[in-house]
């Protein structure tokens, strides 16, 4: 299974600032690694200018459920393939600030591969729900939420495992959590899908615990936010996730 590391930029960055970083980025060494970034919306353009088709992915943070039409502010999966290679679905900041369901998250996924998008999908329980024996429960349903009934669909698409409790705490899962619920989520989605798909794991991954991480075989990669705004940073995170010859 091929390795990605991705950053989501969230609400962060001016013009000229996500023009640089994104120019850093695009810099660093990254063996096979898949290395993607999501800026904001509004900086998407100007930076596929300035990469052009380069190795590195360039995502939007999210898209709109709906297709073209009357819906004053949003932005269509079409629109964003214009210019973007994946789209973040199902985020939980999107799901907790802005009441994204997962019947929205489903609907966001079809017009992301209807668009022709890889969509990485984002799925994750709360800290209640982990305290309440919970986790597996909340994020079977949103696993089968998004893949119910997509089985002879043969698009590419990530899944993301993102606590939502690890999310900008500086407070990752341990490797033990994170790798017995990737490995939860591979199985799951065998049986939805009939086919593996990359799952990788997201919430306060840095360059101190990457490693650690990623040596879990059953994690292909990371989603990285708040450490992915930093180059010296998420360039240690792709380098960690970087295969050597004997691993
Ligand atoms: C994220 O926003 O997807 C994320 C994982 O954030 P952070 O790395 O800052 O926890």
């Amino acid at each position: 299974m091929n390795r990605y590391v991705i950053g989501n930029w969230k609400s962060n960055t001016d013009r000229a600032g996500a023009l640089q970083l994104a120019r850093a980025v695009n810099g660093v060494e990254r063996g096979d690694v898949q290395v993607g970034i999501a800026p904001p919306f509004v900086w998407l353009d100007a930076i596929r200018s300035e990469f052009g088709d380069t190795e590195t992915w360039l995502g939007a943070q999210t898209c709109s459920p709906n297709g073209q039409g009357a819906f004053t502010g949003e932005v269509t999966a079409t629109m964003v393939s214009e210019l973007c290679d994946f789209v973040l679905v199902g985020h939980s900041e999107r799901r907790v600030h802005f009441g994204e369901t997962n019947e929205i998250v489903r609907a966001k996924l079809n017009q992301a591969l209807g668009a022709a998008l890889v969509p990485v999908i984002c799925v994750g329980e709360t800290i209640r729900e982990r305290d309440a024996g919970e986790a597996e429960t909340t994020v079977g349903r949103q696993l089968g939420a998004a893949l119910g009934d997509l089985a002879t669909d043969q698009s590419a698409m990530i899944i993301a495992y993102e606590p939502v409790w690890a999310i900008g705490t500086g407070h990752a899962a341990t490797v033990a959590d994170a790798s017995s619920m990737c490995r939860f989520i591979h199985m799951q989605v065998r049986n939805l899908m009939g086919r593996p798909l990359p799952v990788l794991y997201g919430g306060s991954v840095s360059s101190d615990n990457a490693s650690d991480l990623i040596a879990a075989t059953c994690i292909d990669g990371f989603l990285v936010g708040g450490a992915s705004l930093r180059v010296a940073d998420f360039a240690e995170i792709i380098g960690a996730a970087i295969v050597t010859p004997n691993q």
